[in-house]
């Protein structure tokens, strides 16, 4: 299939052309498990399976964006091959995402395969939540185990300035839908922006004991050019709990889902509350997890730019596995120790969007 020409801004700023005769980089493949030069093990990988969306949230995307097209997206097939290599190195954990993975054509069809591959113990998905409806029952039947749905407000006014086009109802019916088909720990992902939502925080934790479910609260981050600064908005991780103290009780929980998120119980509630801080907490050191982008290339690192471009090897070799395995093995090597974010947010610190590489 012939590649389009990039577009400046499609071009992410050091991709690292594999071939299967490059050096290795340092990395260590022991017994068919992915191992990077930190000692880290890879074992769960967060695939973005397009870059478009039907929002536009404030502090994910510019207004106006430029989409890939399709050419240079990864075809569904290729999709499940990266995936399957992957899952045949180790990887036990597989997180669909994007942009916005429902407004993928087909996407249901890949993941019923995604959930067939041997080895394969986790497919889950995090979505906006706008075609749930429709959905929720046959992502259910597909073999998805999990849902993070992202809700940054209460309020439809609001819901639609921070999603630009967005409808409220539209995704409390989704999660409604979630719900009834039996999707059992649903989880609220919400990005906290002084000035935005940050006074809707314990209503926001309130909704999620309603629901018994569970609710993670994420430090915005400087990922692309958004067209707006970002510094008025951070809102740190420390000031939520200040504030979810003033209505509940939050216990320490030693639980982990094996994510960058620090878990509190609410006592009495089936409702655990986690703080994602990027900023605060450095969570680098027991980072399990590498990104691809809807393009096809490997982020070993959310917080820096450095990738390894799949697409070219997984389109040249058609029928063999062999080139593109050996690429992302040697990709481990290109890890980096720990992403840098400091609270300078009012210039990108990583020039792709969230919607680019897969949040
Ligand atoms: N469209 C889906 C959604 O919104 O859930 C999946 C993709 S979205 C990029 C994944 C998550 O990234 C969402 O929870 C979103 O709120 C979060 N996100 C996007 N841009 C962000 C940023 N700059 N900082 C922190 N979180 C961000
Ligand atoms: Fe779309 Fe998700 Fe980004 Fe919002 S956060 S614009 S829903 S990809």
């Amino acid at each position: 299939m012939p590649d389009e020409p990039l577009t400046p801004e499609t071009v992410p700023d050091s991709l690292v052309d594999f071939s299967p005769s490059t050096p290795s980089v340092a990395s260590r493949h022991a017994e068919g498990t992915l191992v990077d030069k930190y000692g880290r093990h890879v074992t769960y990988i967060r695939l973005s399976i397009t870059d478009r969306c039907d929002f536009r949230c404030s502090y994910c995307m510019a207004e106006e964006m430029t989409f890939l097209p399709r050419a240079q997206v990864l075809t569904l097939e290729e999709c499940l091959r990266v995936a399957g290599v992957f899952v045949g190195l180790g990887v036990t954990k597989l997180r669909v995402t994007g942009g916005e993975p429902l407004v993928r054509h087909n996407a249901v069809w890949l993941l019923e395969q995604l959930a067939d591959l041997p080895g394969l113990k986790e497919l889950v998905i995090t979505t906006n939540g706008s075609q749930l409806e429709r959905f929720a029952p046959a992502l259910r039947a597909a073999g998805v185990k999990r849902l993070n749905i992202s809700l940054d407000t209460l309020r439809p006014d609001r819901f639609r300035e921070i999603t630009r086009v967005g409808d409220l109802a539209k995704v409390m019916r989704g999660i409604d839908a979630a719900q009834k088909a039996g999707f059992g720990r649903l989880k609220i992902n919400t990005v906290m922006m002084r000035g935005g939502n940050d006074d809707e925080l314990v209503d926001l934790a309130q909704f999620a004991v309603d629901r018994g479910i569970d609710i993670a609260f994420i430090e915005e981050m400087p990922l692309g050019d958004i067209g707006h600064p970002r510094q008025a908005s951070y809102f740190s991780s420390e000031e939520a709990m200040t504030r979810l103290q003033t209505r509940f009780a939050l216990l320490p929980s030693t639980e982990t889902t094996g994510g960058p998120a620090r878990y509190w119980r609410l006592p009495g509630t089936a409702t655990r509350v986690g703080f994602i801080a990027p900023h605060s907490h450095n969570f680098c050191n027991t980072c399990n997890r590498v990104r691809i982008s809807a393009r096809g290339d490997l982020y070993p690192c959310l917080g820096n730019n450095d990738a390894v471009r799949l697409m070219p090897l997984l389109r040249a070799h058609p029928t063999d596995d062999g080139p593109l395995r050996a690429a992302i093995v040697r990709g481990m090597g290109i890890k980096a120790q720990g992403h840098e974010f400091s609270r300078r947010m009012d210039a990108p610190q990583v020039v792709r969007f969230m919607s680019m590489t897969g949040g």
